[in-house]
């Protein structure tokens, strides 16, 4: 049988509850679903709002607008990241400058961000890697130094933490992703986390097609009309159905899946400390939610060899993330500043193994026992 890379999380009360959304007569965006999940999320993030949408390249491309980027601003990220965390940017014209990473999270540098800069510099984007958090107190300095926007690039962070923070909420804007392959799913949907109050009426404009619709439905104002640029980012409440049934869930589903990564991590053990392979580094400061779980090898060559050992042995194992400074599209809208010392090299090394709510004990033991066999 063979052992998939990701199976969608599912807790049993999806149909229940989708059934009743359909039943209420009320499956567009901002229904009862809607409200409960943003609610759960508010609540769990300490955060001031929250808005569901429908993926988290739209959380992205909303915090773009809502961070006012304009052509030829400057924007820094890491180039190890998800084409999305770029074209949200690239999409207001802006150009993106790709900094390298720390080997020792995958996350982006925090120590490279201020020789990137320029005048034109207007945001920083930190991307979370493996529901790990960047060096945040770093970023935020440099933020408030040079008045730049932060947005969070959370899509793998939901439940993590920084310094008791959660992923998302530290910076201006938080971006969510609750695609199939991420912890907590509908499907195709994210949340943007507006952490500024006065953003949060923009905010809501700018989701709702440019309109003031949410303030006529809170019974704000008495008609709605058009008053600002926008699009339609909130997501059916069928979807939302889905994604409640996993919230009411978050902590089973959180244990379930931490409980598959030690049981790899402790396995592997003997692998790391005989220097065959690297473990994924998880600072003091921070709580991770075990979104992936991943090893590095020694290079290229023997990660492929590992592939396809696994391959034989019907277990899918993947990697990802060719570095966006790299890809033909990074060649036209943005550069690399600074120097590519382990953002190529250990994106090659990368490997994530099967990891995902509910995996059985057999299955983790036959990713284990092949891994293990490829070492012996
Ligand atoms: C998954 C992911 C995204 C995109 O999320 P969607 O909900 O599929 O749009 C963006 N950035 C990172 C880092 C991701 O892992």
């Amino acid at each position: 049988m063979q052992i998939k890379f990701n199976i969608a999380p599912k807790t049993g009360n999806e149909i229940k509850y989708i059934q009743e959304s359909i039943e209420s007569g009320k499956i567009c965006g901002d229904g009862d679903f809607s409200k409960k999940c943003e609610g759960w999320l508010t609540e769990k993030t300490a955060g001031k709002c929250t808005l569901l949408t429908t993926s988290c390249t739209q959380a992205l491309e909303m915090s773009a607008i809502l961070a006012d980027i304009k052509a030829g601003d400057e924007v820094i990220m890491p180039s190890y990241t998800f084409v999305s965390t770029a074209n949200a940017f690239v999409l207001r014209g802006a150009r993106i400058i790709f900094i390298d990473i720390r080997p020792d999270t995958m996350n982006m540098d925090e120590m490279l961000i201020e020789n990137a800069m320029t005048e034109k510099t207007k945001a920083i984007v930190p991307v979370h890697y493996a529901g790990v958090s960047v060096e945040m107190d770093k970023v935020m300095e440099l933020a408030e130094k040079y008045s730049l926007k932060v947005i969070e690039d959370a899509a793998q962070g939901v439940m993590s933490s920084y310094k008791g923070r959660a992923l998302g909420s530290i910076g201006d804007y938080g971006c969510f992703s609750f695609h199939e392959t991420k912890n907590y799913s509908m499907g195709e949907g994210g949340a943007v986390l507006i952490n500024n109050e006065e953003d949060i009426k923009r905010a809501e404009i700018i989701r709702e097609k440019g309109t003031d619709r949410k303030r006529f439905l809170r019974g704000q104002v008495d008609k709605y009309s058009w008053v600002s640029e926008g699009s339609s980012y909130l997501p059916s409440d069928i979807n939302a159905a889905y994604l409640w049934a996993q919230l009411e869930m978050a902590d089973e589903i959180y244990e379930d899946r931490m409980s598959t990564w030690r049981k790899y991590r402790e396995a592997f053990k003997p692998l790391e400390s005989r220097g065959l392979v690297e473990f994924q580094h998880i600072p003091e400061e921070c709580i991770h939610n075990a979104h992936m779980f991943y090893i590095k090898v020694k290079d290229l060559q023997e990660r492929t060899k590992l592939i396809s050992h696994l391959k034989e042995r019907e277990i899918t194992a993947v990697f990802h993330y060719v570095p966006l400074h790299s890809a033909e599209a990074g060649y036209k809208f943005g550069e690399f500043r600074g120097e590519d010392r382990y953002t190529t090299t250990e994106s090659e090394r990368l490997l994530r193994l099967p990891l995902y709510y509910q995996m059985q004990e057999a299955d983790q033991q036959r990713v284990i026992d092949a891994v293990m066999e490829f070492y012996a």
